[in-house]
């Protein structure tokens, strides 16, 4: 089978069924997610979306022609859910899904080499149950963490545009709103995901400070809504360019998590 996965066949973790609407353009997107009454439904939208043609006509490409490791495996070839905890302490926000990570697995920084780094610090830091992420359905758990990409569908070269990166930001903002009530910290990888983590914050009731709180490995802001607060940590992503050459460390990553861990649970 080369044509991505058909909502509801039996991949592991599908949250989606053949009855889930599908947003076809930004506007559509916006409604479905506003009307999402909870990350279920939520979760369920985001992985048939269909509102960008460049990145839908990608992520299925990617999906049909495949890498030579992966030619014997089906690809998920549909847009990345959020994952992890219902009610999270600790919300990951990262760029986008890999296309031959995320992209094939189905389930977000699972089956690549940025996967590798991030899951390993996570299970270092007590908040993943396995130090691996390979496969939708390996056992693996996240402890009071949900991990995010701003954007939802795997872009060629890593890099989608203005457009997509708005079309998709209706998703991380419910998201954001559903999750509001248990989070303490998120966690932005790179400063897409950081721009992209504000944006939705302030445009669902969080005061962000002014002028924009700059991202850097480490940086660190308060935003507020009422009486709650929510930290914001910086951290470089986990990709290979940045991992190869030593820009980001297990220990710089590992750091930023003692942080994460110690906000989101400062009685432990
Ligand atoms: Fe939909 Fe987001 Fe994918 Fe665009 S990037 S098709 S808005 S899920």
């Amino acid at each position: 089978m080369r044509e991505p996965v058909v909502p509801g066949s039996g991949w592991p973790d599908d949250p989606a069924d053949l009855a889930t609407p599908i947003a076809h353009d930004a506007t559509e997107v916006d409604d479905l997610a506003g009307a999402c009454e909870d990350l279920a439904e939520l979760a369920a939208r985001i992985s048939v979306c269909r509102a960008c043609p460049r990145l839908v006509d990608w992520r299925e490409e990617v999906a049909r022609t495949r890498r030579k490791s992966f030619d014997h495996e089906q690809y998920w070839g549909r847009p990345i859910a959020g994952w992890g905890a219902g009610s999270p302490l600790i919300l990951v926000v990262g760029l986008a899904p890999a296309a031959h990570g995320g992209n094939r697995t189905g389930r977000i920084f699972t089956g690549d080499r940025s996967g590798d780094w991030l899951f390993a610090a996570l299970h270092r830091s007590g908040l993943a149950t396995q130090s691996t992420s390979t496969r939708a359905g390996d056992g693996q758990r996240l402890i009071d963490t949900r991990m995010v990409a701003a954007v939802r569908c795997a872009p060629p070269a890593n890099k989608p545009t203005i457009e997509e990166r708005d079309a998709c930001a209706p998703w991380l903002r419910r998201e954001l709103e559903h999750v509001t009530p248990t989070l303490r910290v998120a966690v932005a990888l790179g400063s897409f995901a950081w721009r992209s983590l504000l944006t939705a914050a302030s445009t669902s009731g969080w005061e962000v400070p002014t002028p924009r709180p700059r991202f850097g490995h480490g940086a660190e802001t308060t935003l507020t809504r009422g009486v709650r607060q929510l930290v914001v940590l910086g951290s470089y992503h986990p990709s290979q360019q940045n991992t190869f050459t030593g820009k980001l460390t297990e220990a710089m990553l590992d750091d930023i998590f003692v942080r994460a861990t110690a906000v989101a649970r400062p009685t432990a």
